[in-house]
C-alpha cells in the first residue's frame, strides 16, 4: 500500500525516510489511515515475491514459481491476479479466515519506508513443503531464492529448503532484505548461511552484518562480501559469491575463487526528475540478477541484467517493471 509525500506520515509514526521495519502495535492504524485519508497504489509484494517477479520478467513464462502463505481475502485475489498477468506461478498456502501480510509503503523524494505487517505470511508451515502440490516443484528446481524476512518467522522452512538444495548441489540464493535481520536475527542467518551459494544484501545490509559480527570498517563493503564468501559452506564443490547493492554507487561483488580481488560494477545512475521512487530497487536487481543466472549469463552478465531491471524499476511507481517488456 504505497503512499507518495508522506513526510507527516513519518513524524506521526515515528518511521526513518529511507528503512523497512515490522509494524508494532504504535504503527497498527497506519493501514486504515492510508485507505482513508490518502491515496493508495496498490502494487503486489513482499520483497522474494518482487524478486520472482523480476526473475519471471526475463525468463520465458513457467520458468519461476512462488510459495509464501496468504489469506482467503482481496489482497490474496490482488496478488494472484498481478502474477498471473506477469507471467509468474503461484502455490500459495492458503489459509481460510486469515488476513495477506501487507505493507505500507511512505514515499518522501526517492526514500522509501516500508512497515509491514505479516498477518498471515508470518504462519507459512514447513509441511506445505512437502505436500503433493509442492513437492515436486522443488525437486525440480534448480535454483532457490528466500528472502531474510522470512527468517524472522519461517528458518525452519527456510533450513528444510536449503539444505536440500545444497545436498543436491543445486543453487540455493538468500537476500539480506533489511538491516534488522542482520541485527536481531544473526542466528538465524548463521543457521542458513552454510547452505547459500549466493548472498545478495545492500549496503545498510553489509554494515548490519558487520556490526553483528564485529567486523573492523562497516563501510567496508568488499571487505565485509569477503568475510561473508568465506564462511563455511555445506556444499564445497562450488564457492559462494556475494554480492552488494548501493543504490546509485557501484555494485560489489566478491566470489570464493578469488576473495581479494572485489569486481566492482558501477552503476548507470538516474537523476533526480527520471526517478518515481526506489521501492523495490534491491529486489528487482534480485530478480533480474537471478533470472540472467538461470538463463545460463555469467556473473557479470547477470549483474549487468540486475541493473538494468532495477533501473527501470525505481522508473515505475514502486516494485513494477516496465510493459511493454525490456530486453534484459
Ligand atoms: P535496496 O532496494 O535493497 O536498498 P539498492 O538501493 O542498493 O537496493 O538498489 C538496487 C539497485 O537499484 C542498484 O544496484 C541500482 O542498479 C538500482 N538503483 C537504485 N537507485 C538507483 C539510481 N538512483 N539510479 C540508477 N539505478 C539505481
Ligand atoms: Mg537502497
Ligand atoms: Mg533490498
Amino acid at each position: 500500500m504505497q503512499v507518495r509525500n508522506g513526510e507527516k506520515l513519518l513524524q506521526k509514526y515515528g518511521l526513518k525516510a529511507n528503512d523497512a521495519i515490522l509494524a508494532d502495535e504504535k504503527h497498527a492504524p497506519i493501514y486504515d489511515e492510508l485507505v482513508t485519508e490518502h491515496e493508495v497504489t496498490y502494487v503486489a509484494g513482499g520483497a522474494a515475491q518482487n524478486a520472482a517477479r523480476g526473475a519471471a520478467y526475463v525468463l520465458p513464462s513457467g520458468s519461476v514459481v512462488y510459495t509464501g502463505a496468504v489469506g482467503d481475502d482481496d489482497l490474496a485475489e490482488q496478488l494472484k491476479e498481478a502474477n498471473k498477468r506477469e507471467g509468474l506461478d503461484q502455490v500459495y498456502l492458503v489459509k481460510k479466515g486469515e488476513k495477506t501480510g501487507a505493507c505500507a509503503v511512505v514515499i518522501t523524494g526517492h526514500y522509501r519506508s516500508l512497515v509491514t505487517t505479516l498477518r498471515v505470511a508470518e504462519k507459512f508451515e514447513k509441511s506445505h513443503l512437502s505436500s503433493p502440490e509442492v513437492a515436486p516443484l522443488i525437486k525440480a528446481a534448480k535454483y532457490y531464492y528466500i528472502e531474510g524476512y522470512f527468517l524472522t518467522h519461517g528458518v525452519e522452512s527456510a533450513h528444510e529448503l536449503s539444505s536440500q538444495a545444497s545436498a543436491a548441489g543445486k543453487t540455493f540464493i538468500l537476500n539480506f532484505s533489511a538491516p534488522f535481520i542482520a541485527q536481531f536475527f544473526k542466528a538465524q542467518l548463521e543457521q542458513i548461511l552454510p547452505y547459500t551459494d549466493v548472498v545478495i544484501g545492500n549496503e545498510a545490509e553489509a554494515e548490519a552484518w558487520a556490526s553483528a559480527t564485529g567486523y573492523p570498517d562497516v563501510k567496508d563493503l568488499a571487505g565485509i562480501a569477503r568475510s561473508i564468501v568465506l564462511l563455511p559452506k555445506s556444499n564445497a564443490s562450488r564457492g559462494r559469491v556475494v554480492v552488494f547493492t548501493q543504490g546509485a554507487q557501484n555494485t560489489v561483488l566478491v566470489t570464493a575463487d578469488k576473495p581479494d580481488e572485489p569486481k566492482i560494477f558501477p552503476v548507470d545512475a538516474l537523476t533526480d526528475e527520471e526517478i518515481v521512487d526506489t521501492n523495490g530497487a534491491g529486489d528487482a536487481f534480485a530478480g533480474g540478477f537471478i533470472g540472467a543466472l538461470v538463463a545460463g549469463k555469467d556473473l557479470d552478465g547477470a549483474v549487468l541484467a540486475g541493473h538494468k531491471l532495477a533501473r527501470s524499476c525505481v522508473q515505475q511507481v514502486g516494485p513494477q517493471y516496465p510493459w511493454p517488456k525490456l530486453n534484459i
